[in-house]
């Protein structure tokens, strides 16, 4: 039996679609899946998330979502009367303002619309009642100013989450310092409970250059030529997950916000729209078969059996960035440990405890603490400082 409210909507737009073909996809998208929430609304306004995590390689790389997507969400807000405002800031130690120039999402702001780097506003303390991982958070002031939050991730594999997609991108609205407290403490869990504060009120996907492999930035691009919209997340996501070949089961994410009650993940509750999921399905390379592992300095790895994707797909990811500044190098003579089960194991010479299930064993200038740690703090004890 479908739940109410667990509808997906799936609209495929022509190849290497323009602003107009991008605009009736999304106008078509939103319609099948019930149309904009009654709180857009005149006056209202209403924050725009999109996933502006990194400059990416190239603009069709799938790392960003596409700003033809963003463009056409926000007209429909503004037929509606109310005000749209596109926001979000990039990852730890990125900076938004060249994500948005490399873009083209300043072309946006010369049309008009209001386009906000979250680094440069007033960071705010917010209480997040019933949440274990993060009770208090910082989140930024437009993000809890807004009267809606329209959520516009980009459909892509991800090396600590397997995919992200609605859930993770909320992440976002979190201030630098509360993103370092969520991978220090319990990643996947931390996502649910950010997603269980903000509650996007709707979510339309860019699914049109997606990406696969060791995502969410220099993974493989791969066009799919997709737009999905719908109100609850979790089942948007568990539809946007099987077309990747990933069931719910598979991703934490998914799963934890399914038992925490924000949505639905049992496919056959939720109601498509559009195009049914399995006729666009496409099985997308999973950052955990990536070929770097091969190229690793023998010796180099100490993956304990009990390591989770959340570890596990990050130590393949350090690979693959070590690998691109042609420092592959620098991990010859060390040993990455990640896994309580390590401890098992003999201590290799001049090891690197990475995450918390590992850390127990090592010193303080070996340990790199999280749940997942963010890769850079790897990366950066690996070349010699930390971060
Ligand atoms: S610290 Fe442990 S539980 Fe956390 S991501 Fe790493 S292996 Fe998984």
């Amino acid at each position: 039996m479908k739940i109410p409210g667990a509808l997906v909507s799936i609209v495929r737009t022509p190849r290497r679609p323009d602003q107009e073909s991008i605009a009736a996809a999304v106008r078509r998208a939103v319609a099948l899946a019930g149309g904009l929430p009654e709180e857009v609304r005149p006056g209202a306004t209403v924050l725009l998330k999109p996933n502006l995590v990194e400059v990416p390689y190239t603009k069709e790389s799938g790392a960003v979502t596409h700003p033809g997507v963003c463009r056409a969400v926000a007209e429909l807000v503004l037929e509606r009367g109310a005000a749209p405002i596109i926001a979000d800031g990039a990852g730890m130690g990125s900076d938004t303002e060249a994500v948005i120039a490399f873009m083209g999402y300043d072309l946006l702001r010369c049309d008009g619309f209001t386009v906000l780097d979250l680094k440069k506003e007033q960071a705010v303390g917010v209480m997040n009642p019933g949440a274990a991982v993060l009770p208090r958070m910082k989140v930024y002031q437009p993000a809890v100013d807004a009267d809606v939050l329209i959520n516009l991730p980009v459909m892509k594999t991800h090396d600590q989450t397997e995919i992200t997609l609605s859930l993770k991108n909320l992440k976002g609205l979190l201030a630098d310092s509360s993103k370092r407290a969520v991978h220090r403490r319990a990643l996947f869990r931390g996502i649910v409970e950010v997603a269980a504060y903000f509650r996007p009120s709707f979510t339309v996907l860019d699914g049109i250059f997606t990406q696969e492999g060791v995502g969410p930035v220099y993974g493989d691009p791969v066009e799919m030529d997709l737009v999905m919209a719908g109100r609850d997340m979790v089942a948007l996501d568990t539809v946007a997950g099987l077309i990747m070949g990933y069931s719910p089961a598979e991703v934490p994410t998914t799963v934890l916000a399914a038992e925490a009650g924000l949505g639905i993940a049992e496919p056959e509750k939720i109601e498509i729209a559009g195009l049914p999921w399995e006729s666009v399905q496409r099985r997308f390379k999973r950052c955990s078969e990536s070929e770097i592992l091969r190229e690793a300095p023998p010796g180099s790895l100490q993956i304990g059996a009990d390591t989770c994707s959340g570890c596990r797909n990050t130590v393949i990811s350090v690979l693959v960035e070590l690998q691109a500044r042609g420092a592959l190098a620098a991990l010859e003579g060390r040993t990455i440990v990640t896994g309580a089960s390590s401890a098992k194991e003999p201590l290799p010479a001049r090891p690197i405890f990475v995450g918390n299930c590992a850390r127990q064993r090592g010193r303080d200038r070996e340990n790199v603490p999280g749940c997942p740690p963010e890769n850079s703090w790897i990366i950066d004890l690996i070349l010699g400082g930390r971060s």
